[in-house]
Formats: C-alpha cells, sequence, structure tokens
C-alpha cells in the first residue's frame, strides 16, 4: 500500500521555530567542529560527558532549572534541578574514588531506573571512569558474562536484584566491590558488599570533573552479533558531540521543553537519549522507573506536560492496540514532537499517530556502534512514512553491494556509512579484529539491509545476518543456544526471530534431544524456565519446537536461515553447503 507523504507547513508558520531550518543548507556547510565549540570542554582542557550534561548548566542560569523529573514504580516523584544533581554526581563520584575506582576502571550498574542509577552514571564519568549498563530483567549468565567479558570492578545494583545474580561472585575475581542502594530493601554490608548510603551518602559534594581526552572511553554497551556472546562496544567522551548534535536537530529540544525517552539505560537509547542528549542541551527530563501501560503512559504526558517524546515500536503499537479511546481520556496537548527508534515503524502506526494524537511518530535509524542517531525524520521535513528518513547533516550514508560499490537509488543493499562521526564506537572490547572486520572498503558495515529512494529517503529491509530484534532489543541467537545446550536434555539448538505482530520479532529455538530425553510439554516448559533463570525473559525462548536435528552446514554451523524459512513457510533457498 502506498502511504501519502505527511507534508510539514513552512518553518516559519510552526508553533515551535523548529532548530534545523533548512535541512540542504546545515547539511552543505555542517561542520563538527561547530558542534564542539558549543560544548564547554572542562576547565584546563579535554572532554567530559558529565561535564557538558550537568557541570556547566550547575555553574549557569540553569543551575536552578530541573534537569531530572523522577517518578518511581509506586508513584514516588522526586526532581533534582541541575546544581543538585550535579551535587548527587559529585558524592557518587567521591564515593567511588574511596573504593579505589580510577580513570579508566569499568563501573557497571545493574539497577531499575531509579536516581541512583544516573548518579552513579554520572559519577562515574567525572571520575573518568567507564560505565557499563545492565538491563534490569537480566539473570545470571547474562550478567556474568558481561561483568567477566568487561573486567568491571564495581558492581552498583540493589538488594532485590543482587539476590537474583549473587551465585556469579564466586566467578568473578576481577569484581572488587558490590554496592547496593537500599532505597526499598535493607542489606547488610560483608565481604566486599557494600551500601551505597555508607559509602556515597556521607561524602562531599564536591568534586572537581576529571579531565579526560575525548578519546578516552566513557560508556560500553554490550550488543548482539550472530556468532559469539555479546561484545562490548566502546564509546569515547567525543560521543558527546554526536548527541548533542543529535539532540538539537533531530529531538528539536528547546529550553521550554520536557521531554520524555521510555528506553532503559541498559540499551543504548536510554544513555545517548536518556541521558546525554538531554542533559548536554539542558532540557527537562522525565525518567519514569515503571514499565509499560497505556494509561500510565498517558497519564505521565499529561502529568508532567511532556512536549517532546521519544519512544518505540513495539510500545507505540501497544498503545494502538490499547484502543483510541483511551488517549481521548487525558489532557495530551503538551505534546510537540514525537519519535520513534530500534525496529521498523509501521507506516500505519505513522498515521495512526497522526489521527489519534494529532501527530506523527518520527521515526529514525542508528544502533548501539553508532553511538547516536544518523538518520531521521526531522520536524520540518516531510514524513515518508515507512521510511527512516534522511542522513543526519555530516553523516554519509550509501547502499552498497558485496563490493563496497554504491547502489543505484531503489536497489537493495547493504547499509553503510563512511566513518569518522564523533559518536561512533572505537572497538568491541577485547574484541578488535572483529571491530575492524566492520570497516571494508572505507565504510563502516551496519549489517542491516536497506534502500534509498531518489530524494535521499533511505527505507529498511532487514538485518543481513540472524541477529533477533524483539521489543527492539537485539538478541544474538548464540547466547541463547549456549544456554539451552547447558540442559542435559538438550543435544542441539537453533535459535530465530520469529514473526510476531507487537513485537517485531520473538525469540524461537529449535531444540533435538539427547536420546532417552521425551520431548513433551513438561521438558518444554522447563527449558523455558531454565533459560529464563539464566538469561532473564528477554533473552530468553518464547517459544520451543522440539525436531529431530538440526540443518547444519558441512562445517557444522547450524543453518538458522533456513530454520527460518521453514519456519515462514518460505523457499528454503540455497542450501548447496547442507550436511547430507
Ligand atoms: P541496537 O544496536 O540494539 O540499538 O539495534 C540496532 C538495530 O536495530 C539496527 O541495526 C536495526 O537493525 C534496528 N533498528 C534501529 N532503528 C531502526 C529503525 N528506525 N528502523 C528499522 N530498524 C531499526
Amino acid at each position: 500500500m502506498e502511504y501519502v507523504p505527511i507534508t510539514k507547513p513552512p518553518v516559519d508558520q510552526m508553533p515551535v521555530l523548529p532548530n534545523l531550518r533548512d535541512y540542504g543548507e546545515t547539511r552543505r556547510h555542517w561542520s563538527w567542529d561547530t558542534v564542539r565549540n558549543e560544548l564547554d570542554g572542562v576547565p584546563g582542557g579535554g572532554l567530559n560527558k558529565a561535564y557538558e550534561c550537568l557541570d556547566r548548566h550547575a555553574k549557569g542560569d540553569r543551575r536552578d532549572k530541573p534537569a531530572m523529573l523522577w517518578e518511581g514504580k509506586n508513584g514516588e516523584r522526586e526532581t533534582y534541578t541541575f546544581a543538585e544533581f550535579a551535587r548527587e554526581a559529585n558524592k557518587a563520584a567521591n564515593g567511588l574514588s574511596s573504593l579505589g575506582v580510577e580513570k579508566g576502571d569499568r563501573v557497571f550498574m545493574f539497577l531499575e531506573r531509579i536516581p541512583e542509577c544516573y548518579f552513579t552514571a554520572f559519577g562515574t564519568l567525572k571520575l573518568g571512569a567507564v560505565i557499563g549498563p545492565l538491563f534490569s530483567a537480566f539473570g545470571p549468565d547474562a550478567v556474568k558474562d558481561r561483568l567477566a567479558d568487561s573486567g568491571a570492578k564495581v558492581l552498583v545494583t540493589t538488594p532485590e536484584l543482587w539476590s537474583r545474580v549473587k551465585e556469579i561472585r564466586s566467578d568473578l575475581p576481577g569484581l572488587e566491590h558490590i554496592v547496593l542502594v537500599t532505597r526499598r530493601q535493607q542489606a547488610e554490608p560483608g565481604d566486599g558488599i557494600v551500601l551505597w548510603d555508607e559509602v556515597v551518602g556521607s561524602q562531599s559534594d564536591d568534586f572537581e570533573t576529571v579531565s579526560t581526552d575525548p578519546e578516552n572511553y566513557s560508556v560500553m554497551h554490550y550488543t548482539s552479533g550472530t556468532t559469539g556472546k555479546p561484545k562490548g562496544a566502546a564509546h569515547v567522551h567525543n560521543a558527546i558531540i554526536g548527541q548533542y548534535a543529535t539532540g538539537k536537530y533531530v529531538l528539536d529540544l528547546h529550553d521550554e521543553d520536557v521531554y520524555w525517552c521510555t528506553a532503559d539505560p541498559g540499551w543504548v537509547t536510554g544513555t545517548s537519549y536518556g541521558m546525554f542528549a538531554p542533559w548536554s542541551n539542558g532540557a527537562t527530563s522525565l525518567v519514569y522507573e515503571g514499565g509499560f501501560g497505556a494509561n500510565t503512559w498517558y497519564s505521565l504526558i499529561e502529568k508532567y506536560k511532556v512536549t517532546v517524546w521519544y519512544t518505540a515500536p513495539t510500545a507505540i503499537r501497544m498503545l494502538m492496540k490499547a484502543g483510541d479511546d483511551i488517549p481521548k481520556k487525558h489532557d495530551l496537548s503538551s505534546l510537540r514532537y514525537t519519535m520513534s527508534v530500534g525496529e521498523p515503524l509501521n507506516p500505519e502506526a505513522v498515521v495512526w499517530s497522526e489521527r489519534v494524537l494529532g501527530l506523527p511518530f518520527h521515526d529514525n535509524w542508528w544502533q548501539t556502534e553508532t553511538g547516536c542517531i544518523l538518520i531521521a525524520n526531522y520536524p520540518a521535513l516531510e514524513i515518508r512514512p515507512g521510511s527512516m528518513g534522511r542522513p543526519f547533516p555530516g553523516i554519509e550514508p550509501g547502499i552498497i553491494d558485496e563490493d563496497g560499490k554504491l547502489m543505484p537509488p531503489g536497489e537493495e543493499g547493504n547499509l553503510a556509512v563512511r566513518p569518522g562521526w564523533p559518536s561512533m564506537f572505537r572497538t568491541y572490547w577485547n574484541n578488535k579484529p572483529l571491530y575492524d572486520s566492520r570497516f571494508q572498503n572505507g565504510w563502516y558495515i551496519t549489517g542491516d539491509r536497506a534502500r534509498m529512494d531518489a530524494d535521499g529517503y533511505f527505507w529498511f529491509v532487514g538485518r543481513a545476518d540472524d541477529v533477533i530484534n524483539t521489543a527492539g532489543h537485539l538478541v544474538g541467537p548464540f547466547e541463547v543456544e549456549s544456554v539451552l545446550i547447558e540442559h542435559p536434555a538438550v543435544a542441539e539448538a537453533g535459535v530465530i526471530g520469529k514473526p510476531d505482530p507487537v513485537a517485531m520479532e520473538v525469540v524461537k529455538a529449535f531444540v533435538a534431544l539427547k536420546d532417552g530425553y521425551e520431548a513433551d510439554e513438561k521438558l518444554r516448559r522447563e527449558l523455558i524456565r531454565f533459560s529464563r533463570d539464566r538469561l532473564g525473559a528477554m533473552i530468553a525462548p518464547r517459544e520451543i519446537e522440539f525436531v529431530p536435528g538440526l540443518p547444519k552446514t558441512r562445517s557444522g554451523k547450524i543453518m538458522r536461515r533456513l530454520l527460518k524459512a521453514r519456519e515462514l513457510g518460505l523457499p528454503e533457498g540455497d542450501t548447496s553447503t547442507l550436511e547430507d
């Protein structure tokens, strides 16, 4: 079906003048140096994300402006101005420093969206150490793999979450301290376990942000590939340039805005756009700890008078499912601009939101590795529903063939980007060869398939690999297969993404059993529970199908592509490398 483009009024007639007024002109004259000059830099030299997000505002006119409006899952409310936020981050920096954290050390956060998560993040960055945010729904294996690979020195968590994973402790000799935030549940210190209130609570709220080099590491996010366990995509302080610029021109943040990013900091959107973009732009940001609920979400927009809203296609599809009557019961008139990221945004969702909310969702594209938005629909430009939009100024994407040659408009190929933008990842932790392999013929290869139309709008086609996108989160099949084969009944396992109308894909496992085990409902449920307990509900398979054996190449690799084709009833394609 053809969707009609959604046109916009001329910029000077828009109720709020967009920051990006002339796309073509800005693109032609773009300079990252100009953006860098809008940031302050640490006095005495260097660039530090915490300085740009907190210190510079805490020292200036925005000191008493709310930076974070927090609402807890039980309805608790707290507000932190930029000055208060900076002081809390200073206390965290002093506390972590008292535990021996130094520049370059990794501090991991296994926390729900509570204020201490944000204090830890910025306290760590102030010290010049590196943050590693973990999704709070992870199970012990998922947490252990990431802590072990990164060599984390400190884990900040809560008693509830720690009790879920504490069995991993003996496998992590490098993990020196576990800091428990006892906001909701008390705990006892002991054996490397310390309490936030004791370590951080009594610290001075004065701390001078360390002068980090723009190329020093700042944040690492584990992301999934086709093979091997998740890899730590490491970003540097320089990334703040891209995050600030896209916050200004894609999120279109203005001083009056109340911005809400629904993503969790365990995923890159929750840091780049839940922390760095809004706060480097001095915006007021809502942080809601609780999960999805159509009524709750609309109520939050109404209560906090949210103006700019950044969410994800799965959530939008759930809002659509919840019906058109719920939004009518709320005053959503504060909203002026809405965006979406993480998975393809169906054109129907754009049309729906325009009809029901009076605002179309603006899709944009990026990935953990890119650190910031690279392709977007902008407030001032026409939206083509179903398209991810046009390149950000200063970004040169291309559709290329297997030899790295540019393909003409309209043709499908690999989505690639010319390297060199400020927020590009700098390595996969402990895996430089894999990092290097992502760059070919002068391009960064994104792993996505796409096409570009004659006007330069990009259209997502699919992944070029077996990585699964469930509710906007990437899951590597290998991580799931590895856990399944640890179960005594499992001989082998192959994992794919099965299409789903809401979550886009759900994780499905094909399992071949060892002799002597019965493929029955009880075992199926046990395997699902077994994977959930180890990986967490988001990564674990939602569905398990027992099969006598799995299709493999002659070299013994499971052919997930074939499993997927069979699942979808599609032609099986080239099976010449299939094992006899
Ligand atoms: P992650 O690194 O977890 O943020 O996931 C990045 C991947 O999510 C991309 O490589 C795409 O496969 C997918 N993705 C992100 N944004 C979009 C979008 N707007 N449209 C389609 N796919 C997207």
